[in-house]
């Protein structure tokens, strides 16, 4: 087992930015995994690979322990799944008061391939940025889950995985605290611009949190967690890799 090397499970999305600068702080190495599980946009995808370059450019150490990226196809989700993130239907509340943004399933077969594809390889630190606290009410978000998860891979893999779980307990207005606290106001930036996080795929319109629809629940929750960011204050940073003007 490599103790210095984690994968991130990298959407591209707002949580797993901020993880994988999280990752870049805490380990040597740190490779990112991605899935295309029949997203009915492909525009999360591109933002993958925009966050990673300008996420190493920030910082040369970061830049240093960035490793490999993996996309994996698992286009049998759209076979199991009729939901709204997979299919052209209206985004709702489901009869039993989850959203139908929920995909069974989704979180704990990607952290079971994420631990099947680091086996070989080595690395047993397994990185998520899934949340409880500010989270859609998805229960394969919750820390129960997640804690879960961790031994029934260990045990399953006779493996010792750890599964890093860096924005857990914490609301969006703290997750990008947390970005500018790792990487300064240029990661804050980096996010703004590169990540992507509506759930219709919307990048038309650059709002002062970032790109989206405006009116989906995933770009409500990060306008109001950007709002609240903003009201609050960034919190002072640890490294502060700041754009230099001068
Ligand atoms: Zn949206």
């Amino acid at each position: 087992m490599d103790n210095a090397a984690a994968l991130v499970v990298f959407s591209g999305g707002q949580d797993s930015a901020t993880c994988l600068a999280w990752a870049l702080e805490h380990f040597q190495s740190v490779s990112t995994l991605g899935y295309r599980y029949g997203q009915r946009h492909e525009v999360e995808l591109d933002c993958r690979q925009r966050v990673r370059t300008a996420i190493r450019r920030l910082n040369p150490a970061w830049d240093a322990r960035l490793a490999g990226d993996s996309l994996l196809d698992i286009g049998l989700f759209a076979q199991l799944h009729n939901t709204s993130l997979t299919s052209q239907m209206a985004i709702a509340d489901r009869e039993d008061g989850l959203p139908n943004t929920f995909v069974p399933g989704r979180n704990l077969l990607f952290l079971t391939m994420a631990a099947a594809w680091a086996y070989d390889r080595g690395i047993r630190h397994l990185v998520t940025g899934v949340c409880e606290t500010d989270s859609s009410g998805y229960p394969d978000c919750r820390d129960d889950a997640m804690k879960a998860m961790q031994v029934a891979l260990n045990i399953g893999m006779a493996a010792d995985f750890v599964i890093h779980t860096p924005l857990m307990w914490i609301d969006k207005a703290a997750t990008w605290q947390l970005a500018h606290a790792l990487g300064g106001q240029a990661l804050v930036e980096v996010i703004l611009e590169e990540s992507h996080t509506c759930y219709l795929g919307d990048r038309s319109k650059r709002h002062v949190w970032g790109y989206g629809c405006g009116q989906c629940p995933a770009c409500r929750l990060r306008a109001a967690g950007y709002a609240a960011y903003l009201e609050q204050g960034p919190s002072p940073s640890r490294h502060a890799p700041e754009r230099s003007n001068a």
